[in-house]
């Protein structure tokens, strides 16, 4: 008997022996590759690398049976039913298996020995852990496969979720395989925005150039809707996509209207929008309209919101600021309109009307309010019409009219009414520039305008400023003019 012979026979018995444990102890065993282990005898003549094969090694059994045949040249071929031949390493030389650190590194080996590489799942840690093509296991940030992925640095455990990297200080988001993303994210249903470059989480406003919008998210890099107060100032954001809004917004919740400037920001008190001037409340933003009171003054805004500037509203005079100055004074300027009134020595009277009473208004100011140049309040019954509150008084300015020796201004009262404190000033300014005529003032029942005044209730009178046809009146009332018109001004406290 040869020591081949031997030690198959051995073998044999040694594995009759073992199944029932699963265990086999084999002392002829021969490498077929790296993870198969075969056992043979000697008359397969396959028993050439035998001096790879330690002794006396403890294999483990795999379920699956399967058959070995040995024979003897000159004997009966010999069936036997053992268990499958490709055995597990366990612990024999270099051979390992599971979890295994060597030399400060992390090793996977499988059942079979194998040292594993990749994403390995490791069920008794729930854990994924990842081991480089060296088999060891990696910490920290790591890209792989053009995808960037953290793994703790102390189980080397794969991250997913929010993670900040604290030595880039950023907030990063690794999806359910590990993989950092990027760009727009919808995350438990909330908007997120990550760098496209780095990964890093945005908060704040930000531009989205593909959607054309500005969108805000807030601390913890979720998109925000609706109204939201940001550092102060209230912002509205579309409901469905996020998209900061500018310009006027209704919002109906609130039923209000307001605006938001070029910044989303809200508005509040004067502002003025594409040349015309607003009115929002100091504290909700909500657009005036009507009248409206504010530090003391008042102005009126339309129903589009945009205030009345320099017109006449409800009977009240907003200056150019949009601001209401009580009117002290309306001077009506005689004729026009398409009658020249009286006409001599070159001179029309309407013209002449309307000459002292734009000195008028220049003096006078915001306090003062002049019939429009274009009118003849006689012919269109323009007092019945007016609007100004009761506590203007008003002054019709013309000149008479008759033979050239005629000279000298009076004051024309409608009959009923009492001379007042102004008239009586009046009456002296008339004295003093445009003297002439011993009746300054006179009461007349005759004439429209002061009859239409007085059942408006307004302090009325007619002024003729001297004769248009006489030419030393003409020419004093320009010589005059400005005068005049701060007599007349004077005469009503302006
Ligand atoms: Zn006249």
């Amino acid at each position: 008997m040869n020591r081949k012979f031997l030690i198959s026979s051995f073998l044999t018995i040694s594995i009759l022996m073992c199944i029932n444990d699963n265990f086999i102890s084999a002392d002829v065993i021969k490498k077929t590759d790296t993870q198969n282990i075969t056992v043979v005898n000697k008359d397969t003549h396959q028993v050439n690398d035998r001096n790879d094969i330690s002794q006396n090694s403890q294999y483990k059994t795999t379920e699956k049976q399967s058959y070995i045949k040995y024979s003897d040249k000159n004997k009966i071929t010999n069936d036997k039913t053992v268990n499958e031949l490709t055995y597990s390493h366990k612990s024999v030389n270099d051979k390992k298996y599971g979890q295994q650190k060597i030399n400060g590194h992390w090793y996977l080996y499988n059942e079979e020995g194998i040292m594993q590489t990749g994403f390995q799942y490791i069920k008794d840690q729930d854990k994924t852990v990842y081991y480089n093509e060296a088999g060891q296991m990696q910490y920290g940030q790591q890209k792989i496969n053009g995808h960037w992925y953290l793994f703790s640095t102390t189980n080397g455990a794969m991250q997913t979720g929010f993670q900040y990297i604290k030595d880039q200080d950023k907030t990063v988001y690794y999806n359910k395989v590990g993989q950092m993303q990027y760009g727009q994210q919808k995350i438990n249903g909330q908007w997120y925005l990550f760098s496209t470059t780095n990964g890093t989480m945005q908060t704040g406003f930000q531009y989205i150039k593909d959607q054309d919008k500005t969108v805000y998210y807030n601390e913890d890099g979720q998109m925000q809707y609706g109204q939201q107060k940001i550092n102060g100032q209230w912002y509205l954001f579309s409901t469905t996509n996020g998209n900061m809004q500018t310009g006027f917004q209704y919002i109906k919740d609130q039923d209000k209207t307001v605006y938001y400037n070029e910044a989303g920001q809200m508005q509040y008190g004067k502002q003025k929008i594409n040349n015309k001037y607003y009115l929002f409340n100091q504290f909700n933003g909500k657009m005036m309209t009507g009248w409206i009171l504010l530090n003391g003054v008042q102005y009126y805004c339309y129903s589009d919101g945009h205030m009345a500037i320099d017109e006449i509203i409800d009977g009240k005079k907003l200056d150019i600021n949009g601001k209401y100055i009580a009117v002290k004074l309306f001077v009506i300027s005689g004729h026009g309109a398409g009658d020249p009134g009286a006409c001599a020595n070159g001179y029309r009277e309407a013209d002449l009307t309307r000459l002292l009473a734009k000195q008028i208004k220049q003096l006078g100011g915001n306090r003062v309010l002049i019939s429009e140049y274009d009118r003849d309040y006689y012919q269109d019954n323009g007092i019945t019409k007016l609007k100004l509150p009761i506590t203007t008084s008003i002054i019709e300015l013309h000149l008479d009219s008759a033979s050239p020796t005629a000279r000298g201004g009076h004051i024309i009262k409608q009959k009923g009414t009492k001379a007042t404190e102004s008239d009586i000033k009046l009456e002296k300014l008339i004295t003093k520039y445009l003297p002439g005529r011993s009746k300054k003032i006179v009461y007349r029942d005759n004439l429209a305008n002061p009859k239409r005044a007085m059942k408006q209730g307004y302090d009325y009178r007619l002024m003729e400023c001297g004769f248009i046809t006489n030419k030393k009146d003409v020419k004093e009332f320009h010589e005059y003019l400005s005068e005049l018109a701060k007599g007349i001004l004077e005469a009503f406290g302006v």
